[in-house]
């Protein structure tokens, strides 16, 4: 007979950036069950942002869940205290809060989602080095990292056979950055398969008489306007044919989401370095 297998024990989260867009978003779908299997333990955020003391449900408009919003100048000391064993810590914060805890996360060695964009190299540096589990991706979507998984396939086989490529990318108007951190990263599929350098074949829009186009270039194209959340668009084009490989986030709890299922897969882990590519079971790049 099969002896019964134990029930799993809920995730504890410890979210940080909790008063955020997607700290508030990765919280209310934590408590509403969707994904299932997750609780939140700790909610931390910078001591001086309005509602520190507020029930994190609160903050999503749910009902209590008995968990306050804590400033982060206490997350070391609760990481030092006794934690339930599948603890994982969700980020979602700054690059300067990343850098603040990697030290607290380092000696508790508790697995940590980072989701937080704009890492410095000496603060990545430190994050590639923890001993201890983490999983970082810039979009934390599931489909947009099986798209570079696609974009990387489609670019191996058509390397050197006449197709040109080029990224569009269209964003809401109070996006701060171009082109956005995902047309980079599928940018860089493309140059790994081509076996070349992005910064050096990268071109970021064209005006004036650029003239014909050279061959070894990745176009980059950013438009800014409206409510757009996300759209990426990579295109392989060639003489008489055009491939055109698409994603489009429609609501930004994709991401919230994406980065529940990171935590799901990152429990229980004491060490490794994943990404989104883990979750989905593909191979990573
Ligand atoms: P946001 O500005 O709405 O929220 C960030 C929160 O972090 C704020 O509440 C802020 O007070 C808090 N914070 C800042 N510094 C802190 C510190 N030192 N200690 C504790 N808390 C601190 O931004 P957001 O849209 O929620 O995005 C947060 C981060 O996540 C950004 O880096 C953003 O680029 C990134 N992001 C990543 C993904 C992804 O899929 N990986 C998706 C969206 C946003």
């Amino acid at each position: 007979m099969t002896p019964p297998t134990a029930p799993t024990a809920p995730v504890s989260l410890l979210l940080v950036g909790a008063a955020g867009r997607m700290g508030r978003a990765i919280a209310r779908l934590a408590l509403v069950g969707d994904p299932p299997g997750l609780s939140i333990l700790a909610a931390f955020d910078r001591p001086d942002v309005p509602g520190i003391g507020t029930d994190v449900a609160a903050l999503s408009g749910l009902p209590p869940c008995g968990v306050p919003l804590s400033s982060a100048d206490g997350f070391a000391t609760f990481l030092s205290s006794p934690l339930p064993p599948r603890t994982v810590v969700v980020d979602f914060s700054s690059p300067d809060s990343v850098r603040d805890r990697l030290p607290a996360i380092a000696s508790a060695r508790v697995p940590w989602v980072v989701g937080t964009t704009g890492i410095p190299p000496v603060t990545q540096a430190l994050l590639d080095g923890l001993p201890s589990a983490v999983l970082q991706a810039a979009n934390m979507s599931l489909g947009v990292n099986l798209l570079r998984s696609l974009v990387a396939l489609a670019a191996s086989a058509l390397k050197d056979r006449g197709f040109d490529c080029e990224i569009v990318e269209r964003h809401h108007r109070l996006k701060k950055d171009a082109p956005s951190g995902t047309a980079l990263f599928l940018g860089q599929a493309v140059a790994d398969s081509y076996g070349w350098s992005l910064p050096e074949t990268a071109v970021h829009g064209r005006s004036g008489l650029p003239g014909p186009r050279p061959g070894r270039e990745i176009g980059f194209h950013a438009v800014r306007g409206g409510d757009i959340l996300g759209d990426h668009s990579v295109l392989f084009a060639a003489s008489g044919e055009l491939l055109e490989l698409s994603h489009r986030i429609t609501s930004r709890d994709t991401l919230a989401r994406g980065a529940l299922l990171a935590a799901l897969f990152l429990a229980g882990k004491t060490s490794g370095h994943y990404s989104m590519n883990d979750v989905l079971g593909i191979p990573s790049p």
